[in-house]
């Protein structure tokens, strides 16, 4: 698995693709072109649903449709949690039985002895919610499949694990130990030390990549140092060295290396505000900002991705 160089254009920067799971995605995205990653995930990951008959008698789309393999795009866990499952809320705990087990647990519905929301999984079989997040928050073989028939059902990503885990008010355990949620009584095993390294390995390599920036003439007036060229210099710098590791920070999708991206954003602009508040007067600020702004815009945009 490749990482990111570029989540956002740098004023030298040149395009580049990598391997994001099984597609293929350019990173190059400065400011000025419109939506690179997105276009390039659309094309590689998604049927063609948006080419109409007419369009598909033109020889070249023809061609075109019958070159690229269509893959089924399923959506990250988030994406599965808060689109997928919360569409049927008002099925929830109706299940067609009365005595219907759930397929993880194998407890009747509403016997189990810690109640959970009842829902059908996209293949139709009927599991706790609990049982489901304990499944997705666990290694094992059966995370992103229905435990039941196999049927994938998202795309699992570490990343998103975490965002799930706040989401479900799971806490993060700060021993190595497996603790039980109070809230949701999932199983949940701690990530907490190996988090807490990984962010000080890029916090040290934010501030490296900032002393070389300060070092060089830049473009910008005054020679204020190119924050966004320090930025993706971090990111190669920590794919280099075969960052992330933690099981908080890696990813196996678009959305959650977008995510791990903004993540190193933050700590790179708490960084400059701390230790050098002075250059949020300068033109490189100006340029930064503008990429933080269409990161944030991607992430969200790739999030609402039905
Ligand atoms: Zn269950
Ligand atoms: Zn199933």
């Amino acid at each position: 698995m490749q990482q990111p160089d570029h989540l956002f254009g740098g004023t030298s920067s040149s395009a580049s693709s990598h391997e994001v799971g099984n597609a293929a995605v350019s990173y190059f995205a400065s400011t000025t072109q419109s939506r690179p990653l997105d276009e390039a995930v659309t094309t590689s990951t998604t049927p063609h649903d948006h080419v109409s008959p007419e369009d598909a008698s033109e020889p070249r789309i023809k061609a075109e449709i019958e070159t690229v393999p269509v893959r089924p795009t399923l959506p990250s866990l988030l994406q599965y949690v808060d689109h997928v499952l919360m569409r049927h809320k008002d099925q929830h705990n109706k299940p067609p039985q009365y005595a219907q087990k759930c397929t993880i647990c194998s407890i009747q519905w509403d016997k189990a002895g810690i109640p959970s929301t009842f829902l059908a999984l996209s293949c139709g079989h009927w599991v706790h919610y609990r049982c489901f997040i304990e499944l997705a928050t666990r290694e094992g073989l059966h995370k992103g499949l229905c435990y039941t028939c196999n049927t994938p059902l998202y795309e699992w990503d570490g990343i998103n694990t975490l965002t799930l885990a706040i989401r479900t008010d799971i806490p993060m355990w700060k021993d190595k130990t497996t603790a039980i949620s109070p809230s949701t009584y999932a199983l949940v095993t701690s990530d907490h030390d190996a988090y807490e390294q990984e962010c000080g390995f890029i916090e040290k390599t934010i501030e490296r990549r900032f002393f070389k920036q300060l070092a060089k003439t830049s473009g910008f007036a005054a020679h204020s140092p190119d924050l966004v060229q320090c930025f993706n210099d971090t990111l190669k710098d920590l794919r280099l060295m075969g960052r992330p590791t933690s099981k908080w920070l890696t990813w196996s999708t678009t959305t959650g290396l977008l995510l791990f991206g903004m993540l190193v954003a933050i700590k790179m602009q708490r960084y400059l505000t701390e230790g050098h508040g002075r250059i949020k007067q300068t033109e490189a600020w100006v340029a930064w900002e503008a990429g933080c702004r269409a990161l944030q815009a991607r992430i969200l945009d790739d999030v609402h991705q039905e």
